[in-house]
């Protein structure tokens, strides 16, 4: 019985596990069926090439043979952002307005894709959740490795009871179609997009390295962000996304970005440092990535490996500089909607 062999089979079989995330799931769920995080019809498909992208590996078997570097594998459009988080019928009838239409900076159109963002998570969490639970006594492990997978496991307890919480406002607020519980900063651009992305994070320093909120402190309550890219009529946007009751940390967590780039910052540097440095659901265009030089790939790389590392700190200025340089996207608008 092998730990690599059995770890890998558990967690397949937690991404296969169906459910349905929606806010009034019950007797009408019918189907399950894999949801994409990422759309494809719209999304991917801007920036897929041959019906392929990019994606960061960070499976364990692949980890151990690179040192733990994470690497970009590529992988068909249609296996790169799956989760089996919806029925179908609340698939189709929740986010018919955002997989069949452009996106448009509205509040409806923001919720709908902020909560996709906020269940994706969930459905991740839980399921790490629940592989470590199941993992923890392995025979195969050692006392001291027992003991670390279990602190793993406890981690991931705690780190579930705010994303809980967030979800029972975000539910609250489709229930009643109260899309005006939203908040919002969208950057535009028309020109190719090279990286679609969807996730979310518990805003911790700004972009000038500033304390925002204490992590370790409040793990109950802690207030959320999400963000993701759409396709717009013409081009597409880079939006991020709150529920009011997290005003306190996103509203400062924006202006920071704001005034950084009215500081001379370029925005599509910071944009970028972002993602790489916080967002675990990426999908890279294929020719954009194989274009950069060395030195922009091993930027990029060692950003994704500083902020996933269990063990290497990160620095309060991580928002604050690195990874200039490669991202040749330019934003030409921006819309927010901040009340
Ligand atoms: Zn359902």
């Amino acid at each position: 019985m092998s730990f690599i062999g059995d770890y890998q089979r558990e967690s397949k079989r937690q991404t296969e596990r169906s459910r349905c995330l929606h806010y009034a799931k019950g007797a009408r769920c019918d189907e399950l069926i894999s949801a994409h995080s990422i759309q494809s019809k719209g999304q991917l498909s801007l920036i897929a090439e041959r019906g392929h992208v990019y994606r960061v590996g960070a499976d364990i078997s692949l980890l151990r043979r690179t040192q733990g570097l994470p690497q970009l594998i590529k992988v068909g459009v249609n296996k790169a952002s799956t989760f089996a988080g919806f029925c179908k019928h609340h698939d189709n009838e929740l986010f018919e307005p955002i997989d069949n239409f452009p996106f448009e900076p509205v509040k409806h159109q923001v919720a709908l894709y902020a909560y996709r963002c906020l269940c994706r998570e969930y459905f991740v969490k839980e399921n790490a959740l629940v592989l470590a639970d199941k993992m923890k006594d392995h025979p195969e492990l050692s006392t001291s490795q027992k003991a670390s997978l279990k602190e793993t496991w406890m981690g991931h307890g705690l780190g579930f009871a705010p994303l809980h919480q967030q979800k029972v406002h975000y539910d609250q607020a489709l229930l009643n179609r109260d899309y005006e519980k939203f908040r919002f900063t969208c950057f535009t651009s028309s020109e190719p997009c090279n990286v679609q992305m969807s996730g979310l994070l518990y805003p911790d320093y700004d972009f000038s390295g500033q304390l925002l909120q204490d992590l370790l402190e409040r793990r109950s309550a802690l207030d959320l962000i999400t963000f993701f890219t759409a396709p717009m009529r013409e081009g597409w946007a880079f939006v991020f996304a709150w529920h009011v009751s997290s005003n306190q940390t996103c509203e400062p967590f924006i202006q920071s970005l704001d005034s950084k780039v009215a500081n001379g910052e370029k925005l599509q540097d910071a944009l970028l440092r972002f993602t790489l440095s916080c967002c675990e659901n990426h999908a890279i265009r294929v020719s954009w990535w194989d274009g950069l030089d060395g030195s922009s790939k091993d930027a990029a790389i060692s950003r994704i490996h500083l902020m996933t590392h269990p063990h290497i700190p990160v620095p309060a200025s991580y928002l604050v500089s690195g990874c200039e340089g490669i991202a040749n996207w330019a934003f030409d608008g921006e819309h927010t909607a901040l009340c």
